[in-house]
């Protein structure tokens, strides 16, 4: 394992980038929440400005109504009568009146002086036909009502028109006041002025009043107020682009009955009528979406995408973490390797020149001495030649350009062939090598110098890492299907950690013993390739300081066809 600080070390650079993207991300991940944060605030602005503008839009056409409705009203009674104080007629028309709109609950006229509406003042109430009183006047076998003069609403109408605040701009206006009893009401008065005289903004031809009290459940018409919310309400739905929703309060002390009130939901927005227009001056509409957490689960939303895609980000981190680290290990592992194949180059080549130059000299005249130069130039050719030959295989294998001599034969007696060749070179001085092989002819397919090199690699491997124990010994063995050739030495061993690295290219072990040994690290990359090209697998087991055993096991075709009998 290593070390934490060889960890920090060796992985610095990359652990800072890894930290300044985090907080980068981490920067990111908290803008994205402020940004929503205001987006949430703008929104929720938006939205009560667009409650409020239905909310104008509702009053508007509440009060837009209950004005037309009653002057539709009193422009059904004939103004005439008014200004010739017919009251007989005018008992006859409200007749008909009241009989057609139901939402009128009490008619009254007021007669005055022109211009004088605050002194001579006298007000008639409407007295509706009583069907079962006999005496009741009848008017074309119709009953008939009749005006009846009335003080005491005289003085409280009075009191409601000279409360109204500006009485001339419009022909109708409206107050709320007790007429009867303690119960207020809605009071429309509508103004009838001389024909002649055109002089109205002064108020000046101002001859009476029809003057009517609204049926609250029926003024203007039955159910008004909820159907309006209703309609509004479908409007609202209908329009996809704004998924608000309108519920519409309206209350008012003793006006419950008429009102639409839904009390589960608390209005965010709430309006009256103006207080000028007199028009049911304790009555509220209120407004609140629909869905009023439609906006916070959109936060939560939001803000979980932003999450998911702020781990999203580390887990690229990551991944572009670990792919970096291969790259960086693997560009360290060539820059080991020109490092180690110069120092390589460079050994033999010093030794070739420097003999090289003695000879050249002259100086060297015994014949034995120049022998032995001659054959020191020739083994560190040949070292220099071996060398060359693995990098230039190594890269022939990784092109995939290498060919191979396949051929049925005896692999044990390849094997043979190649333990003994081994035992002749310089690297097995001093070594016991055992060899236990099968004592009939293993036949498999495969190339004898390719299998030469697995010999020969392991075998030097072997005795280079053997750690003063100079015991190396080998085998072979048949399996159904398969051979099985191994080398075990008693040397210094693989780490755990190492034992799959080993096999790639140009991987050292992190061990002293190897570091100052020579070697490339190419070795070992290349008998794996050839037991590859074989169909084979190449496995090593290993305890660190314990010795290491690599086995190949190769194919051999079948239990009949390895052995051939020789006829
Ligand atoms: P080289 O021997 O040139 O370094 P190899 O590819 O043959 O390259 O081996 C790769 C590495 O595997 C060696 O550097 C060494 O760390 C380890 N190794 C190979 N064989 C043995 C062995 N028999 N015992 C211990 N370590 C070994």
């Amino acid at each position: 394992m290593l070390k934490p600080e060889t960890f920090v070390k060796r992985h610095g650079f990359l652990l800072v980038a890894f930290g300044v993207m985090l907080v980068a991300t981490l920067m990111l991940a908290v803008i994205q929440f402020f940004a929503v944060r205001r987006i949430e605030a703008e929104t929720q602005a938006a939205l009560e400005a667009n409650l409020d503008l239905q909310l104008y839009a509702l009053v508007n056409e509440a009060r837009r109504d209950m004005y037309e409705r009653a002057s539709y009203i009193t422009h059904s009674i004939s103004h005439a009568r008014v200004r010739d104080r017919d009251t007989e007629g005018l008992g006859r028309a409200i007749t008909r009146a009241t009989r057609r709109y139901p939402e009128i609950k009490q008619v009254f006229v007021a007669f005055f002086e022109r211009g004088a509406e605050t002194e001579a003042w006298q007000v008639f109430r409407f007295e509706p036909p009583d069907s079962t009183n006999p005496a009741v006047t009848r008017y074309k076998e119709i009953p008939v009502g009749a005006m009846i003069e009335d003080m005491e609403a005289s003085k409280t109408l009075r009191e409601a028109w000279l409360s109204i605040p500006d009485r001339s701009a419009d022909a109708t206006y409206a107050a709320f006041a007790p007429i009867s009893g303690s119960q207020k009401e809605q009071i429309f008065f509508h103004a009838v002025y001389e024909p002649d005289h055109l002089d109205r903004l002064n108020n000046l031809d101002r001859v009476g009043l029809l003057i009517l009290t609204a049926d609250a459940n029926n003024y203007p018409a039955p159910d008004y107020l909820k159907n309006l919310a209703a309609r509004l309400e479908q409007k609202e739905m209908s329009d996809s682009s704004n998924a608000l929703a309108i519920r519409i309060y309206a209350t008012e002390t003793n006006e419950t009955d008429r009102v639409f009130v839904e009390s589960s939901i608390a209005p965010l927005r709430t309006r009256g009528f103006d207080p000028n227009d007199r028009l049911f001056p304790n009555l509220e509409f209120g407004v609140a979406p629909r869905h009023p957490n439609g906006f916070s689960d959109d936060m939560t939303t939001s803000f979980l995408l932003g999450l998911s895609a702020t781990l999203l980000a580390l887990f690229g981190l990551v991944l572009t973490w670990r792919a970096t680290q291969r790259e960086w290990r693997v560009a360290q592992m060539k820059s080991d390797f020109v490092a180690s194949v110069s120092h390589e180059l460079k050994t033999p080549l010093t030794a070739i020149r420097a003999f090289g130059d003695l000879l050249a000299s002259g100086r060297t005249q015994k014949p034995e001495r120049v022998r032995e130069y001659g054959f020191l130039i020739t083994a560190e050719s040949n070292r220099l030649n071996g060398l060359l030959n693995d990098i230039l295989e190594m890269s022939q294998m990784e092109r995939g350009v290498r060919r191979y001599q396949f051929q049925t034969q005896d692999l044990r007696e390849t094997i043979e062939k190649s333990v003994e060749t081994f035992r002749h070179t310089s690297a097995a001085k001093d070594f016991k090598i055992k060899t236990d092989l099968p004592d009939a002819a293993v036949f498999a397919e495969f190339d004898e110098n390719a299998v030469r090199q697995i010999v020969l690699n392991l075998l030097a491997n072997a005795a280079k890492y053997s750690n003063g124990t100079k015991v190396i010994e080998t085998s072979l063995r048949r399996e159904r299907d398969a051979a099985i050739f191994a080398v075990k030495d008693y040397g210094i061993g693989i780490a755990a950690e190492e034992q799959r690295a080993v096999f790639t290219p140009f991987h050292r072990a992190d061990d002293a013993n190897v570091q100052n040994s020579n070697g490339t690290g190419l070795g070992l990359a290349i008998v794996r390739e050839i037991v590859k090209a074989h169909g084979g697998e190449i496995s090593v087991k290993s305890k660190l300081g314990a010795g290491a055993v690599f086995s190949v096991k190769l194919p051999v075709g079948g239990n009949d066809s390895g052995i051939r009998n020789d006829e």
